[in-house]
């Protein structure tokens, strides 16, 4: 019988390309997502792949989801925490609310989906937790302070965590992507873009969801069983840790 993977924000994205890289590389996939409908009904009729709703910001609900994911589909092998979002503002203009809503999704959502998990990867001696952070939060970037520190803190989770996982036959790794070509960075203006963004990109282009993807597939395989606790750095060279 094939793994159970489950990606959170699966449904668009970075997330959509994980998604179906896992379901081609003989997983059964689970994507989750928290809202938009039409694109999670779109995913599921061209991929065939189960979309799941639910917020990662909510704890009960990603118990809830999970225990659904599971008794539909079996137990999850493979996590992955790619849901995340922007609400950018320089430090002096962010609100309370722009904090709290990018440390509740980007970095709790880790905590609200890996908890439910975890038992069961410890019991089955078998685990994936595959963290999608950020090059912002390896380097800091203004106008993200709420976002670097949350990218920066799943970089911390994934470490503590590894190390706990790692009798247990469960690997935690993180992936740091630059700026990848999804509606995410597309929603930046185009010549902030043009003039700003992409000259600091050494390889001189956006990445590809599907370039995250591909090292994701990798993490989660048999193959990567002596990897544990660390980062890939996805980010064209322009940062190196
Ligand atoms: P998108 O905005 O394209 O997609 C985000 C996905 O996350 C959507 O499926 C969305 O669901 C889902 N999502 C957002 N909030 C929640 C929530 N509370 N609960 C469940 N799902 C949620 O983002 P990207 O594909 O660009 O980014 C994916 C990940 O990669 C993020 O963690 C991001 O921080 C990280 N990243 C992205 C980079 C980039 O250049 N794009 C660079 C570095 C890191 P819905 O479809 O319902 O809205």
């Amino acid at each position: 019988m094939s793994k159970v993977a489950l990606v959170t924000g699966g449904s668009r994205g970075i997330g959509a390309a994980i998604s179906l890289a896992l379901k081609n590389a003989g997983y059964t996939v689970a994507a989750n997502y928290a809202g938009n409908d039409e694109a999670a009904q779109k995913f599921t009729a061209e991929t065939g792949i189960k979309t799941y709703k639910w917020s990662v910001a909510d704890y009960d609900a990603c118990a809830e989801g999970i225990a659904r994911v599971e008794a539909e589909l079996g137990p999850v092998a493979v996590l992955v925490n790619n849901a995340g979002i922007t609400r950018d503002s320089m430090f002096h203009k962010m609100t309370r609310e722009q904090w709290k809503e990018v440390i509740d999704t980007n970095l709790s959502g880790l905590f609200n989906m890996t908890h439910p998990v975890w038992s069961g990867m410890r019991d089955r001696k078998f685990g994936r937790i595959i963290n999608i952070s950020s090059i912002n939060g390896q380097k800091g970037q203004a106008g993200q302070a709420n976002y670097s520190a949350a990218k920066a803190g799943d970089l911390g989770f994934t470490k503590a965590l590894a190390q706990e996982g790692a009798r247990a036959g469960i690997t935690v790794n993180a992936i740091c992507p630059g700026y990848i070509g999804t509606e995410m960075v597309r929603a930046i203006d185009e010549k902030v873009l043009n003039e700003r963004i992409i000259p600091q990109i050494p390889v001189g282009r956006l990445g590809e969801p599907e370039e995250i993807a591909r090292c994701v597939v990798f993490l989660a395989s048999d193959d990567a069983g002596f990897i544990t606790g660390s980062t890939i750095t996805a980010n064209g060279g322009q940062y190196f840790t």
